[in-house]
């Protein structure tokens, strides 16, 4: 099996009792395996029933919380009471894993972290994304993927991952190009077959960037024209409020980020201040979130063919959390809150895509 990773995936380690925002507080469901539900029966001691008892029996059985959505097995040193007692193995698969991920696409399994979890993301912002691959004997799964579109998605991404990796470009200009090129991808999975493999091979020229670059340019002129994305790297407060709005009518899971909405829809009316006029340390921040997101989700639409949705999500996503950096600010960004908000929550990535 070959296995694809971004090179900080290896550095992650929990901060356990020193992190600033614990998974453990997330308020998410955590379902809890049958492995796991066979250790927990033989957990001897009073430390044995506490763990047992956190544990909502049913179909699928779910850890427990407070009333504040907190873990109940989360001591107030921050550390996991089964885990303290019984070590790391009497953690359930769900909270083994955290924050990675894993997805198989034939011989290929991709590796990642999410970026809700904070130590997760400041490791991903905090440097430039670049990969680290390996091999290992792991049987390949049978997969029913369709290879045309899943090679065509492949290279696709692998373009667009490239271009917002162009740190000495503006971020305007990657993110117009990575818009582009998803547009036409689009197109090719639509049935327009030329239009994908043509995408790619533009889009890697010079010639082809500067004139995708001229048409995004000659379309603004037109603000119906313009992509959403775009009107709000300008500021515009009118598309700015209608994605908060957006995002006020998912499932909201924390009061800091009801009450940061609310914020940011106090402010309504108010600009944000245009993308030229970002800072290099801010633009990093918000290409390399945008990158692992794209990372994350691009290759999805080999299921389904959606793939310019699921880069109007990334996008939104990232210049929600730039809008509320600027108009809402605290003392760190917004975007790993988002994450934390949106992506382990199905609902709310589906409602996302529509
Ligand atoms: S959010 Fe990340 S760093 Fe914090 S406790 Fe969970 S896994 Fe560890």
């Amino acid at each position: 099996m070959k296995h694809l990773a971004p090179e900080f995936v290896r550095a992650f380690a929990c901060a356990a009792g020193r992190c600033p925002d614990s998974c453990c507080r997330a308020g998410w469901q955590i379902v809890v395996d049958d492995e796991t539900l066979e250790k927990y029966e033989s957990l001897t001691g009073p430390d044995g029933d506490r763990v047992r008892k956190a544990v909502i029996s049913g179909q699928e059985p779910m850890l427990r919380q407070d009333e504040n959505q907190v873990c109940v097995l989360l001591d107030p040193d921050g550390l996991c009471h089964a885990q303290k007692c019984f070590g790391h193995e009497a953690l359930c698969r769900v909270c083994r894993e955290y924050p990675r991920f894993h997805r198989e696409f034939g011989n290929l399994t991709e590796h990642g972290i999410s970026l809700s979890c904070p130590t997760a993301f400041s490791l991903a912002v905090s440097q430039k994304p670049a990969w680290d691959e390996w091999e290992d004997e792991a049987p390949i799964v049978p997969n029913d993927l369709d290879p045309e579109r899943y090679l065509l998605l492949r290279e696709g991404r692998a373009l667009a991952l490239d271009l917002l990796n162009e740190e000495s470009r503006p971020l305007w200009e990657r993110l117009a190009l990575v818009w582009e090129l998803a547009e036409r991808l689009q197109s090719g999975l639509d049935g327009q077959k030329r239009a994908g493999p043509l995408a790619c091979k533009r889009l890697r020229s010079p010639i082809g960037q500067k004139a995708a670059l001229r048409k995004m340019q000659h379309a603004s002129r037109f603000a119906a024209r313009m992509p959403g994305w775009e009107r709000l790297f300008r500021g515009n407060a009118g598309s700015l409020a209608a994605l908060a709005a957006r995002f006020a009518g998912l499932e909201i899971l924390s009061p800091e980020w009801r009450e940061g909405l609310e914020a940011l829809r106090g402010a309504n009316g108010t600009r944000c201040a245009p993308l030229q006029e970002e800072s290099l340390r801010a633009e990093k921040v918000y290409a390399r979130y945008l990158w692992c997101s794209l990372y994350k989700y691009w290759l999805d639409a080999v299921d389904d063919g959606r793939l310019l949705p699921r880069v109007r999500r990334s996008f939104d996503m990232t210049l929600l959390g730039r809008a509320m950096d600027q108009l809402v600010p605290r003392n760190r960004s917004w975007l790993q809150r988002i994450s934390r908000e949106i992506e382990h929550c199905e609902e709310n990535l589906e409602a996302l895509l529509n």
